[in-house]
């Protein structure tokens, strides 16, 4: 349930509103917009409190039930876009926000230099991977804290802010202490302890869609973290397991207009893990921006031959600036900048 208070209703009428939430046992979720404020009334979903007790206080406009099961996460409760500031570029709002760098870490020569080339092509973070969820316990887990340190080393060099992986709850301290966003992983998607310590952490989360997982689901997912406190969600389509077997994942572009259209969280596309074959990228990514995705998160290995994981996937540097020449032309037709 959310009450929406009228343009212009006080300070005081809105904390009393938030007093009168908490005294009936819920927890009150102040989302102030430009022109009002809404206020969700969230707690244990058995009980709904009736709407008559808040459309009769005073700067109370309406009270409206949100019938999805998600509630931070919806258009609702929040009309207007969320937008994350990564590093002085609004992700969410006109200007679409490109990450780009390796799947893994796997040096600190290779991170730095990476992380200039795609600075150089007009991305806005720098990706790499510390802790890898891979599918064999035998291939290359990642190179750990030395990996976020080498992240680390690479933002002091270039000024990208990091978008870095977190795997396990014990970790987002750590994790957070380098990464400028913590990325959560298909695999994790629905690690709900993951999720809640996420939520307490200070730093904007990236979502990725589980591989077999609804959008319905991803949105729950994402209330997890919004509801620890956390409103810093950026959601990002991935690519789900089909029957389809010449590509990695199938990229599902419905779910861009669909989430768009749900919630107020910004939306990434990521279209190396949504194809698997470095081929097809660029023709995702142009879809995805054509489609109204706020973002982009791009896999760029200056060998991708050589790449510890993920090679296939991966753009050179070369292919990672024609992809940005090329989407920088779609996202104009729509009035966007890249
Ligand atoms: C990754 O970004 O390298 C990754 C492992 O992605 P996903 O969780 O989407 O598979
Ligand atoms: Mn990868």
């Amino acid at each position: 349930m959310i009450v929406v208070m009228s343009i212009g209703a006080s300070t005081k009428e809105i904390s009393d509103v938030i007093a009168h939430i908490t005294e009936l046992g819920f927890r009150a979720h102040l989302s102030q917009g430009e022109e009002r404020s809404i206020i969700g009334v969230i707690g244990d979903d058995r009980r709904v409190p009736e709407p008559d007790i808040f459309t009769t206080m005073p700067g109370v406009e309406r009270v409206t039930r949100i019938s999805a099961p998600y509630k931070l996460a919806s258009r609702g409760f929040h009309p207007q876009p969320t937008l994350i500031n990564l590093n002085g570029t609004a992700v969410g709002s006109n200007k679409i926000a490109v990450i780009a760098g390796p799947c893994s870490v796997e040096s600190r020569s290779q991170i730095i230099e990476t992380a200039h080339a795609v600075k150089e092509a007009g991305a806005v973070a720098l990706r790499g991977g510390a802790f890898k969820p891979r599918t064999s316990p035998y291939s290359f887990q990642g190179l750990g804290e030395k990996g976020l340190e080498y992240l680390a080393d690479a933002r002091a060099e270039t000024g990208l802010p990091v978008v870095t992986e977190v795997m396990e709850p014990g970790l987002v301290g750590l994790v957070a202490q380098y990464a400028d966003v913590l990325q959560i992983g298909a695999r994790n998607m629905q690690n709900y302890a993951l999720l809640n310590a996420a939520g307490q952490s200070q730093r904007p989360v990236l979502l990725k869609r589980g591989m077999m997982s609804t959008m319905e689901e991803l949105l729950m997912a994402a209330e997890y973290v919004l509801s620890n406190g956390n409103s810093q969600v950026m959601l990002c389509e991935r690519g789900i397991r089909t029957f389809e077997t010449y590509t990695r994942n199938t990229f599902d572009i419905n779910a861009i207009p669909v989430l768009k259209e749900k919630t107020h969280l910004p939306i990434i596309a990521d279209p190396s893990h949504a194809t698997g074959k470095a081929e097809y990228v660029l023709a995702a990514a142009r879809a995805a921006i054509a489609a109204g995705a706020d973002g982009l998160i791009v896999e760029v290995h200056l060998n991708p031959a050589e790449a510890m994981s993920d090679g296939a996937q991966s753009l050179r540097p070369e292919k990672f600036v024609k992809m940005m020449e090329e989407v920088t032309k779609i996202a104009a037709a729509l009035e966007r900048t890249v």
